[in-house]
């Protein structure tokens, strides 16, 4: 390990720290970064909405764009509004050029300026930045899902034509009203491959991967479609908030990037175009040394409310959550997007919730009143 000072020391290379090496290497500051495996190469299916992705990101680092998905409640809406699907290989290969550099290793103290690996030897910086991810404590909501990758004409049949299902939450997995809910997502990876998983968006503790499976059989089951047995699988699990000791800001920890600073949507689990959006933000903070930072006043506002939105979720069974979703569904698109994307824009976000709110029959309503007016209980 070089004994020099850097620019900036990263913890983490997830997407929000590979993404923020990439930026800051951009703005030629000097930057290390260290993972303890740093080679490893990304397997998940990322996607977001197009308009939340940076001006810098190249289009080939987008699989598949679907202009008009579908959404199914306790009917069919169409989003007006474009969602991608990634291409991770791509993302992952496009972040790591010009990067700075790249140490194998464990990092066991993080201090403002300073990174102690295991094995003894540190990395010194002027910054240092955590971006080590929500982590997998049990307590914490996660979000599960269990998902099949098919040919095209397997996916028609299960999505009924359409060319992406972005929710169907349809009860023809057979969970009883009272389960947690779960919905189908299909979505296109590349021209000859859908992808059909079933998700829970949030829960704790999490439905289990072996409940999520059985949920998917008997929707395609029942929808006609058979399923080969060498399908390949994605297997979904991450918490959707970060660790309680990373929500407590003190001197003496590191900046905090990506999911890890609470880049992560708690209430739908993305945070990955939002920290390739945030990542240049940070990075002419870390050059420049101005201080607004990821957290302006409008952001530190809206936290708490889709923190609030979070824990409705939490609290909706499979019977309300088609309904709740209904009227999320309903909701002009600006506002559906305030909701979902904008970490800036209160008044959208309340807005939206204040609309939800209205729409929904008494025991919804009855479940968000308790919730907002309860301090949170973990
Ligand atoms: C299958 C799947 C599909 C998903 N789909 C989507 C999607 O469509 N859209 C979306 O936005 N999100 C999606 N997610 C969630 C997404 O993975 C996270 O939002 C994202 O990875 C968070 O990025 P991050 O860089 O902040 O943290 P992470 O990706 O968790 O990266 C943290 C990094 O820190 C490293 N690290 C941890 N501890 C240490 C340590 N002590 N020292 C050094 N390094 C350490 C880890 O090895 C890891 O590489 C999906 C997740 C999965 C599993």
């Amino acid at each position: 390990m070089p004994s020099q000072t850097w620019d900036v020391a990263i913890v983490g290379l997830g997407p929000a720290g590979r993404a923020l090496a990439h930026r800051s290497t951009a703005l030629g500051l000097s930057v290390a970064s260290v993972d303890p495996l740093p080679r490893r190469s990304w397997t998940a299916t990322y996607a977001a909405w197009e308009d939340e992705l940076p001006a810098w990101l190249p289009s080939h680092a987008v699989a598949s764009r679907i202009a008009r998905p579908t959404a199914w409640t306790t009917r069919r809406h169409t989003i007006d509004r474009t969602y991608c699907v990634l291409n991770t290989p791509v993302l992952q290969s496009i972040l790591a050029e010009k990067s700075g550099s790249v140490f194998a290793g464990r990092a066991i103290n993080l201090s403002p300026t300073a990174v102690r690996l295991a094995g003894g030897s540190t990395l010194n910086a002027r910054v240092v930045v955590d971006a080590r991810g929500t982590g997998d404590s049990p307590d914490l909501a996660q979000q599960t899902a269990f998902g099949v990758v098919v040919e095209p004409d397997t996916a028609a049949q299960a999505l009924a034509g359409e060319d992406a299902v972005f929710m169907d939450w349809r009860r023809d997995n057979g969970t009883s009203p009272s389960a947690a809910p779960s919905f189908l997502y299909g979505v296109p990876l590349a021209p000859d491959a859908y992808l059909l998983e079933e998700t829970c968006l949030v829960g704790r503790p999490p439905v289990p991967m072996s409940e999520l499976a059985s949920r998917l059989y008997h929707r395609l089951h029942a929808r006609g479609v058979l399923i080969p047995s060498h399908s390949n699988v994605e297997r979904v699990r991450f918490a959707v908030e970060p660790p309680h000791e990373a929500g407590r800001s003190r001197t003496s920890d590191p900046v905090r990037f990506g999911a890890r600073a609470g880049l992560m949507h708690p209430g739908t689990g993305f945070s990955v175009a939002a920290s390739l959006r945030c990542a240049d933000a940070l990075a002419h903070q870390l050059r420049d040394g101005s201080s607004e930072g990821l957290w302006p006043w409008r952001a530190r506002t809206v936290a708490p409310l889709r923190s609030l939105g979070l824990r409705v979720l939490l609290n909706l069974n499979a019977e309300q959550a088609p309904e709740f979703f209904e009227h999320f569904f309903d909701l002009p698109p600006r506002l559906q997007a305030a909701y979902l994307s904008d970490r800036s824009n209160p008044v959208g976000m309340l807005s939206a919730m204040r609309r939800m709110f209205l729409a929904s029959s008494g025991d919804i309503r009855g479940v968000i009143l308790r919730l907002a007016l309860r301090r949170e209980i973990r």
